[in-house]
Parts: C-alpha cells; sequence; structure tokens
C-alpha cells in the first residue's frame, strides 16, 4: 500500500486535500480525493506536474479533467506497480522452487545412499552383533534418514507452495491489465497485445487488421441520463465486445469511451464484417436507466474504424490510421463503419 501515513498525518492532508477539492468544478467525490490526496502529500510528481499544468491553463479542474488525471496518474501507476512486482517476485519464485527442487533430490539420493549403507552394515543377526561403535554409526544414519524424509517432504512443500504463488502472481498481472468497468482489457493491456501482434513472425494468414470504435454522442448520454448510467452503457458494449472477439483477436478499452479490437489473423473483409455485426449489435442494444420503472434507454450506437496493417507499419501508425477512419465514419452521420485507405505505396499493390 503505498498510503503509509499515520493518522494525525493523513488527517493533515485530509483537511489539505478537500481545501483544494472545494476550490475546483469537479464533484466532492473519492476520485477527486483521491488525486488531491496524493497532490498534498507529494506521492505523485507526474500527477503533481499534470494538475499544475491544468490549473494554469484552465484555472479548475472539472469531472471530466479529474476522471482523465485519476486514470492516468492514479489507477495506471498502481498497474505499472503491480506489472513490476509481478515481474520480480515471479523470478524469485522460480529461483526459490530450482533450489527447493535441487536439494529435494539431493536430499533423496543421499537418502538412498544412507539405506545402503545401513544393508552393507547390518549382519544377518541383526544389531546386537555389531561392534558398539558400529551400533551408533547406525542409530546416527537412521536418524539421518528419518530427517532427510521430513526435510524433503519440506522442501516439496516448499516447492509446491513456490508454484502456486507464481500462478498467483501470473493472475494478479492479469488483473493489472483488466478494465474494472468493461472486463477487456485495458490501455496497458491492448499495448502489450498490439506490439505481440506486429512482432508475431509472418504467418500464411492475411492481417492484422485493428478496429477503433467510438460511443457517439456520449457526452449527450451522460448529460441526459448521468455519468453512471453512461457507466452503464460502456459495461453493455465490453459485454457485447466479449461475447463477439473471440480466440486470437483482443477486445480492449482504449480508453474512456473508446475501444478497440485486434484481429491477428483477418483480413479487411472479414475486419469491415465483424465491425457491422458489432455496429449492428450495439445499435440494437437496449440499456436501463436503473430507476424503479427500469426505463429502457436505446439509440446507443458507435462509430468504428477500420484499418488493416501494411508491412513495416508500427503500432502508431496503425492505430492513427484506424482512429483517422473512425473519424471519417463520425464525419458521414455516425452509427456507421469506415474503411482506412492504405497508404499511397501500399495502395496501388
Ligand atoms: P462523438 O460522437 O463525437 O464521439 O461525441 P462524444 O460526446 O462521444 O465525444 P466527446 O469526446 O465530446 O465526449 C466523450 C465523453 O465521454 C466525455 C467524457 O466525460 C465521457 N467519458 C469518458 N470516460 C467515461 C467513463 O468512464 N464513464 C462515463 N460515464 N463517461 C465517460
Ligand atoms: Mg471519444
Ligand atoms: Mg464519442
Amino acid at each position: 500500500m503505498k498510503y503509509r501515513h499515520s493518522v494525525a498525518q493523513s488527517a493533515d492532508y485530509l483537511r489539505m486535500a478537500v481545501k483544494r477539492m472545494t476550490q475546483q468544478d469537479a464533484g466532492l467525490h473519492p476520485i477527486s480525493y483521491a488525486i488531491w490526496y496524493e497532490y498534498v502529500a507529494s506521492l505523485n510528481p507526474d500527477l503533481q506536474a499534470a494538475i499544475d499544468r491544468r490549473l494554469k491553463e484552465h484555472g479548475k479542474l472539472d469531472d471530466e479533467s479529474t476522471c482523465a488525471l485519476f486514470h492516468k496518474h492514479v489507477a495506471e501507476l498502481d498497474a505499472k506497480t503491480a506489472l513490476r512486482i509481478g515481474d520480480s517476485v515471479s523470478h524469485l519464485v522460480d529461483q526459490v522452487s530450482e533450489s527447493a527442487g535441487h536439494a529435494g533430490d539431493q536430499a533423496s539420493r543421499f537418502g538412498s545412499s544412507l539405506e545402503t549403507w545401513i544393508d552393507t552394515l547390518l549382519p544377518p543377526d541383526g544389531v546386537a552383533d555389531l561392534a558398539p561403535g558400529l551400533q551408533d554409526i547406525l542409530r546416527g544414519t537412521r536418524a539421518m534418514q528419518q530427517a532427510i524424509g521430513t526435510l524433503q517432504e519440506k522442501l516439496d512443500d516448499s516447492s509446491r507452495q513456490a508454484q502456486q504463488l507464481k500462478e498467483e502472481v501470473a493472475r494478479a498481472r492479469e488483473e493489472a491489465l483488466l478494465d474494472g468497468l468493461t472486463g477487456l482489457v485495458n490501455r496497458k493491456g491492448f499495448d502489450h497485445a498490439i506490439t505481440a501482434c506486429l512482432q508475431q513472425e509472418p504467418t500464411p494468414f492475411p492481417g492484422p487488421c485493428l478496429m477503433m470504435i467510438d460511443v457517439d454522442r456520449f457526452k449527450r448520454i451522460n448529460d441526459t441520463h448521468g455519468h453512471l448510467f453512461g457507466d452503464r452503457v460502456l459495461a453493455r458494449i465490453g459485454e457485447i465486445l466479449r461475447a463477439n472477439v473471440k480466440g486470437k483477436d483482443t477486445a480492449a478499452r482504449f480508453g474512456g469511451e473508446e475501444f478497440a479490437v485486434i484481429l491477428p489473423e483477418t483480413p479487411r473483409g472479414g475486419a469491415l464484417g465483424l465491425a457491422e455485426t458489432l455496429r449492428a449489435l450495439v445499435a440494437a442494444s437496449r440499456v436501463t436507466n436503473g430507476t424503479r420503472d427500469e426505463l429502457l434507454i436505446g439509440n446507443i450506437t458507435v462509430s468504428i474504424g477500420v484499418a488493416d496493417h501494411v508491412a513495416g507499419e508500427s503500432a502508431t501508425a496503425l492505430v492513427t490510421r484506424a482512429d483517422r477512419a473512425l473519424y471519417a465514419a463520425k464525419a458521414q452521420g455516425r452509427n456507421r463503419v469506415a474503411l482506412a485507405p492504405r497508404p499511397r505505396a501500399e495502395a496501388a499493390k
């Protein structure tokens, strides 16, 4: 946990944070408190610089900029920390597990050697016929053999626990790449997936293709039905994407009300077909407003830009082309899919 302040110290920060919060246009909610707490406690230099910049340019923070700062500098930081810790724990566990396994093997071999010695030392008529010194050695050898058996069990147990811990770390690592609201991978997960996709050895399959999806007039949806309803819309779109994007394909929440779908082995025709399916599913969906009369609200639409990757193109260039196509879809009237033109040298192919 990154907040390690005493009660008295954190009470001081609370007072300072509340004072700063009340000077803004944003609501007095926990997200606002989180960023101002980190600000006044000087916990997060990047956040501090970003807030100072924002205040200089706009005077105050509103809800939107507060949420954006939180996602970029507070939530994101935790994901980064989790990934870093995950990496080092995983490495450590590998080492412990290997040493435990190695020591276990040695203990087992030594145990077998002792067994052989006992057989060799023991005369046919039993221990009583042995010289007293040899009787001591035999007793010591048996005790040693027992101790080694126990040690080996403990080492096996440690090795099992190390493995379990590693699996937990892997799970936590995965969770750090997930978006809590939609259950899709988050921006960091998207960055990992697109990098891995473009680093892949060329396959006989066409692709990859990238889809950028943006909710139409989402600000209006928030303004009309409230931010919580807006969140419910995003969760619903997440459900639609999770149900329809499978296998090697990745659906991500790119940020705010934007989503992205990576299709590593799909030609542009297939990508356009899937985009059209997703567009139609969102347009046909209904989300309830959560009040007692449970009004169903429709008219939720998305615009989608599709780009197919050209050889040697960077992830940033591919995202930019898909984004431009998305904005072309918006300009053409929204609730539609647009294909990005290929870069000029490639267009002739
Ligand atoms: P366009 O059709 O051109 O995309 O219009 P738009 O209103 O969707 O676009 P704009 O970029 O003006 O507004 C996006 C809004 O999305 C503003 C922001 O407050 C809202 N938003 C971003 N993230 C979230 C979120 O996590 N939850 C909710 N409820 N709203 C969010
Ligand atoms: Mg947008
Ligand atoms: Mg939008």
